[in-house]
């Protein structure tokens, strides 16, 4: 079989697979195929076990700027549509309530406050007092003796149905399924674990860890945090560092009807633990993910295993680990750096994250709680050395020699439909392909055409 394509994406996961799709159906790229080391596609972050399963379209996400809402709620709107389209209800994408809470008089002055300011991002999104979420979330209000009402004051605000719960693999399958419908010669290939990548006279070839070799005239690299160990192999990205953060959850019974997210402490990095029922595995409601820093890309079964030499590779630099010291010196973030490494703990994890879970409801019991063993990922976290700072966002490395690599670490399941839109842009302008952005946005995000 020839190998040699158009384009070769390097990742199945969501990101890479919503790249497949877009150039299979908005250009006249003649080839595309996509590589990924697993058995499966979407088994690492975009795995229905790996992530929060949320649409993140800024309305309930308290870590986000009314300004970012109005970013992310474009992005978000893509899969929602994507999906919709396809008829993908109550398969990839399903409806709930969903709210973010407030509790007590000071987190509920600022709810109000941010109700009234994302109003003009989402005009339709209600304010509920106390009584209304007791009808409609009672879990949330129901006080530690499971009788009474907690004591303290909550306010919430959200919606009480929204199409904003995800299975984010069988989305990346359906993408990969449609791409190859959409032109024969698009393929993928399962079980090629890229480990090199080397410039040709016609663009790139790419060499598996067996042995196989693939061609390309342009390679998009989705490899989540293996994005900057490929790109550092080919002397890009130099700048930067990787600090991978874990996320883990826990499981208690379907005591809420909805997502709920709380209000985030704005000075530590990672959003904080919310409530989602699962989609995958009903009867549960997931309540996570904590944060904790691992020497590793990714997850793996076990503690030890994939400890990565890689990373070693990536970050042993002076200005990675004065990154860490800086972001430690702060007290509130040591201890809340020390409260997820005892998370992780057996015994003692379950019984400290019950009292971060009561926050959120009450009357839940070390009974109640459950690790979710083989849940969660890995978020790799971008440093710049050059800045000397942690990057929370995405992150791209364009060398415009035909190789493009992308971090996406948060919210990048929600965001990868726009992320697809921008490198198709990048990708048909280097080969001279004709890409319909106008089709694009008419199906998927049509106020972008209006606007
Ligand atoms: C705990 C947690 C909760 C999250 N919750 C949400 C959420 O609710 N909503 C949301 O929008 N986002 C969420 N995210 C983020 C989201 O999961 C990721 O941003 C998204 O899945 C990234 O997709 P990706 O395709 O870029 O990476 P991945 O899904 O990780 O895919 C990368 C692929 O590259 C492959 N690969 C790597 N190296 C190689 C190589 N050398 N050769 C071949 N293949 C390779 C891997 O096998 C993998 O399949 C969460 C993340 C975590 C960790």
């Amino acid at each position: 079989m020839d190998k040699s394509f158009d384009v070769v994406i390097v990742g199945g996961g969501v990101s890479g697979c919503a790249l497949f799709w877009t150039l299979s159906e908005y250009t006249d790229i003649k080839s595309i195929a996509i590589v990924d080391k697993c058995a499966d596609l979407a088994m690492i972050s975009s795995n229905v076990r790996a992530n929060s399963q949320t649409i993140h379209d800024g309305s309930i996400e308290t870590n986000y700027t009314s300004q970012k809402a109005k970013k992310v709620k474009l992005s978000a709107q893509k899969v929602k549509n994507y999906a919709l389209k396809h008829e993908l209800q109550n398969k990839v994408i399903f409806k709930t309530q969903k709210m973010a809470i407030g509790v007590g008089d000071k987190e509920c002055e600022f709810m109000r406050a941010r109700h009234e300011e994302f109003l003009e991002v989402f005009p339709d999104m209600e304010l509920f007092d106390k009584e209304t979420i007791k009808q409609i979330e009672p879990s949330v209000i129901l006080g530690s003796d499971g009788k009474s009402d907690r004591p303290e004051n909550v306010v919430g605000s959200g919606y009480r149905e929204a199409w904003c719960a995800m299975n984010f693999e069988l989305l990346s399958k359906d993408f990969a399924e449609r791409a190859q419908q959409n032109n024969p010669q698009n393929k993928v290939f399962l079980n090629f674990w890229v480990k090199e990548i080397k410039r040709n006279d016609d663009g790139y070839y790419l060499i598996s860890r067996s042995g196989e070799a693939i061609s390309a005239k342009f390679v998009l690299v989705n490899a989540g945090s293996y994005s900057l160990v490929l790109a550092q192999s080919m002397g890009y990205g130099l700048n930067l560092g990787c600090l991978p953060i874990a996320g883990s959850f826990y499981f208690v019974p379907d005591l809420l009807k909805g997502k709920v997210y709380m209000v985030q402490n704005p000075k530590l990095p990672f959003a904080a633990v919310h409530g989602d029922p699962d989609i995958s595995s009903s009867g549960r409601t997931r309540i996570g993910p904590t944060a904790i820093a691992m020497p590793k890309l990714e997850r793996g079964k076990h503690w030890y295993s994939g400890i990565s030499t890689d990373l070693v590779k990536v970050d042993f630099h002076r200005e990675i680990f004065g990154v860490l010291f800086d972001l430690l010196k702060d007290h509130e973030i040591r201890s809340y750096v020390f409260k997820n490494v005892i998370f992780e703990l057996p015994y003692f994890g379950r019984r400290l994250f019950l009292k971060d879970a009561q926050k959120l409801i009450p009357s839940l019991k070390i009974s109640d709680i459950e690790y979710a063993q083989g849940y969660g990922e890995v978020r790799p976290q971008v440093v710049d050395r050059t800045q000397k700072k942690l990057e929370l966002g995405e992150k791209k490395i364009v060398t415009n020699k035909g190789i493009t690599f992308n971090m996406t670490p948060s919210p990048g399941a929600t965001s990868c439909l726009q992320n697809a839109f921008v490198d198709a842009q990048e990708i048909s302008a280097y080969l001279n392909a004709k890409f319909d952005k106008e089709r694009f946005l008419r199906d998927l995000s049509p106020e972008e055409l209006e606007g």
